[in-house]
């Protein structure tokens, strides 16, 4: 095989690596232009309390309003973002906008907001939180964070150390896509959340499925044995809707509910 072969291997390999690259390079740089120019917004989807029947909050769900692409997703973006540290100002910046949109509805309802794990390194994340709240003179009882089990991989003593920081402040703490990861249940034991979230895989099988149905059931068991809140994600249909109150979750979240949308139209809602 000649050089010159090998090199032309090489390339065809190579190229699609640099390609990726290329992309996302590209893709951080305009999502910097983006957060500097108010291109990036929150989402809010209600979030119900099956045994009020209301909303009791609302979940901020990060969007990118790109000029050509229209509205991108988070999982088109957050993951970059995560990678080059992006993220840190970007979920300073969603905490901020969050809890400031909170403090104008009534004083019953809360606002979840979503945390990165990137956001627990360097442990400085309740100090974050704090002068959030503080900014928007908001109660931390209205607030709560939800993070993934993947925040706990480690069970890492410093990222401990902050979700006591936020309890002890009054946050809310809870425990997002509950099921989906490798070990869910010493997660529970690791830290007391406040709050399970069903993972909507879960929510979507149980209404054909009785094994799916099964583990609803029993992980709205078990969160009701924790004394803790069990929401199931996903509720697309009234199927779905039957099913989570059937299985004893105590708070609902979905389409059929409610679609993410700007803060403008959520006064039917709030009431505000
Ligand atoms: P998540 O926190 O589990 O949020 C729920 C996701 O399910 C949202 O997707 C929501 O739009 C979607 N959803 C709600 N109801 C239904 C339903 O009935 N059916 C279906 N098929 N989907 C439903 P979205 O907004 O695309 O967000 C995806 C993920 O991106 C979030 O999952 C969260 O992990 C992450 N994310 C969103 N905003 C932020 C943020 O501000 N910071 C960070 N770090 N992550 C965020
Ligand atoms: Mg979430
Ligand atoms: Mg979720
Ligand atoms: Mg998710």
């Amino acid at each position: 095989r000649t050089r010159a072969e090998a090199r032309g291997r090489w390339r065809f390999f190579a190229a699609p690596m640099a390609a990726e690259l290329e992309r996302r390079v590209a893709l951080q740089a305009d999502l910097r232009e983006a957060l500097a120019t108010g291109a990036v917004e929150l989402h809010y989807q209600p979030i119900f309390d099956l045994r009020q029947n209301r909303p009791s909050g609302f979940e901020a769900l990060m969007r990118w309003r790109h000029p050509r692409r229209g509205l991108i997703p988070p999982a088109e973006f957050v993951p970059v973002a995560e990678e080059t540290g992006l993220i840190l100002p970007l979920g300073e910046w969603a905490l901020r906008r969050a809890c400031a949109d909170a403090a104008t509805w009534p004083a019953g309802m809360k606002v979840s907001v979503n945390l990165s794990p990137v956001q627990f390194v360097g442990g400085e994340v309740a100090q974050m939180v704090r002068a959030a709240l503080e900014a928007a003179g908001l109660a931390p009882e209205r607030l709560e964070l939800e993070i993934t089990e993947s925040v706990l991989l480690h069970h890492n003593e410093a990222v401990l150390a902050s979700l006591q920081a936020l309890r002890a402040m009054g946050v809310r703490i809870a425990l997002d896509d509950f099921g989906t990861g490798y070990a869910s249940l010493s997660y529970l034991r690791a830290f007391p959340f406040d709050k399970i979230k069903i993972d909507q895989s879960f929510v979507r099988d149980a209404v054909a499925r009785p094994d799916c149905l099964a583990i609803v059931r029993s992980v709205a068991g078990l969160a009701a044995e924790l004394g803790i809140t069990a929401t199931a994600e996903g509720v697309e249909g009234p199927e779905h809707m039957a099913m989570v109150h059937g299985a004893g979750c105590t708070e609902a979240q979905g389409y059929h509910l409610g679609r993410p949308a700007p803060l403008a139209e959520l006064g039917r809602l709030t009431g505000a």
